[in-house]
């Protein structure tokens, strides 16, 4: 992206309120001659922000804003908008998940193990899945019902949201633990924080409100 002077960015906000006009009326509107700004137009103009119809003048171009706004956002870092993960021993009931899911207010619970390495993703469908039927909830370890290592499907602190974005709609999940690799041939993975629908949902937000 370049840069715009001081100028070029008052050229840009003329256009956006009052175009089509032509180069003389933006000239006049800020006492210059049409040659001195010629440049400043060029520029904008084969950078795309703005276009110009013969005989009509110059407009902004819309697409050009959104373009750059859709760029901004697929180029956003998954360290920049990472969550807390929410914990839980591999060995907790799932009773005591349930209630965590409640207090945390959160869909998903990751499953660790006793060195810390990410071991599992319950999910609000297996908690329900493990719920029917089953009446003693506080001696079913939540080990049983995770869907575990090697299966999970993790994303890096360097990814983009894009490509969290993808990983979640291609395997049908709501939600993605972020990791850092300790031993790939052992599947072993420290646990740094989740991406979720909702995530994405907030970046796109923040981004076109912007
Ligand atoms: P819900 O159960 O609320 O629909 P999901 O769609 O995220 O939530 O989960 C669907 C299934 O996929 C569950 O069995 C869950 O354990 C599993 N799952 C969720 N997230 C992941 C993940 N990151 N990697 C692998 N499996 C996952």
């Amino acid at each position: 992206m370049i840069k715009l002077t001081k100028r070029q960015d008052e050229i840009l906000n003329i256009v956006k309120q009052n175009g089509p006009i032509t180069g003389q009326e933006i000239a006049e509107k800020l006492s210059l001659t049409r040659a001195a700004l010629r440049p400043d137009l060029a520029i904008l103009t084969m950078s795309g922000k703005l276009d110009a119809r013969p005989r009509v003048g110059y407009f902004f171009n819309d697409n050009y804003e959104v373009k750059r706004q859709a760029d901004k956002f697929l180029h956003q870092k998954v360290t920049d908008y990472k969550a807390h993960p929410i914990v839980v021993e591999k060995s907790t009931p799932v009773y005591d998940a349930i209630v965590q899911l409640f207090l945390e207010d959160v869909g998903t619970l990751y499953a660790v193990d006793s060195e810390g390495h990410l071991a599992g993703v319950i999910s609000r469908k297996d908690l329900l899945r493990a719920s029917l039927g089953n009446k003693n909830l506080q001696e079913l370890p939540v080990s049983v019902i995770m869907t575990r290592m090697p299966n999970i499907i993790t994303i890096n602190s360097e990814e983009t949201l894009l490509e969290a974005a993808k990983k979640m709609i291609q395997n049908h999940i709501d939600s993605l633990p972020v990791v850092k690799e300790v031993d790939q041939q052992k599947n072993t993975y420290l646990l740094l924080g989740r991406i979720t629908k909702t995530t994405i949902t907030r970046a796109y937000l923040e981004i076109m409100e912007k």
